[in-house]
């Protein structure tokens, strides 16, 4: 079988910071709410309510901001003043303000890699935020294809490395997830590595795939040449 092709990379905590983002506004919207409801479990009721909510909005920013509302009316028995909803929505279009912060070596790894290789961007959330983040980023240019998609399931990686690539069994996965990124480019015969962010979403968690013979995991960005270098020996 001839080897690998093509080499796809997740965006958000992969190749720049974005669940700090969504902390820091959650820091924010316990601040805005100590006065009306205890703290305690406040931030297990707002994962309540975006788990819940994600098959009506997806994943990203705007249901963030709307799980935000519906948890703050819903924890004080719809008294909220609605001043405090205004600041949920401001908190949302700040969100869309926050710089780009690239992490280390992502600029380097993808200009080497994409010397030998096709590279792709699959990334998941809202269309018009992602392209915002992209654009911003200035990495855009990198790509030959860029996929915004609403979910990463195995069919979501079939589809994108047969129309970009050259089947997924020549393919590459690479991110944060372990949920999105890894386990279902595995299940479709691709490879999938893994590189922890300190701060991945709670709904991102699984188990690292077993007996997984395509399964990598590397610590950063940076490591990604050296595994390529590898699995070609
Ligand atoms: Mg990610």
């Amino acid at each position: 079988m001839r080897g690998l092709s093509t080499i796809a990379f997740d965006a958000d905590d992969t190749l720049w910071h974005s669940e700090r983002v969504f902390k820091l506004t959650e820091e924010r919207f316990a601040a805005l709410l100590a006065d009306h409801v205890a703290s305690d479990g406040l931030s297990q009721r707002l994962l309540e309510t975006e788990k819940r909510n994600l098959q009506y909005y997806g994943f990203g920013r705007k249901g963030f901001v709307l799980s935000m509302i519906e948890t703050a009316i819903d924890v004080t028995d719809g008294k909220v003043p609605t001043a405090i909803l205004r600041d949920l929505i401001d908190l949302g279009r700040d969100m869309a303000a926050h710089p780009i912060e690239i992490l280390p070596d992502v600029r380097e790894t993808l200009e080497a890699v994409a010397q030998r290789y096709r590279i792709l961007l699959v990334t998941k959330g809202d269309l018009l935020d992602q392209e915002q983040k992209l654009a911003r980023s200035g990495l855009g240019g990198l790509f030959q294809a860029v996929e915004i998609v609403s979910d990463k399931s195995p069919p979501t990686y079939q589809r994108i490395f047969t129309r970009h690539g050259d089947g997924p069994e020549r393919s590459m996965m690479v991110g944060n997830s372990l949920k999105s990124d890894v386990v279902p480019a595995i299940e479709v015969g691709s490879w999938g590595i893994f590189i922890p962010h300190p701060l991945t979403w709670a709904l991102e968690h699984t188990d690292a795939p077993k007996d997984a013979p395509r399964f990598r995991q590397i610590e950063r960005i940076g490591e990604l040449s050296n595994l390529l270098e590898e699995i070609h020996r």
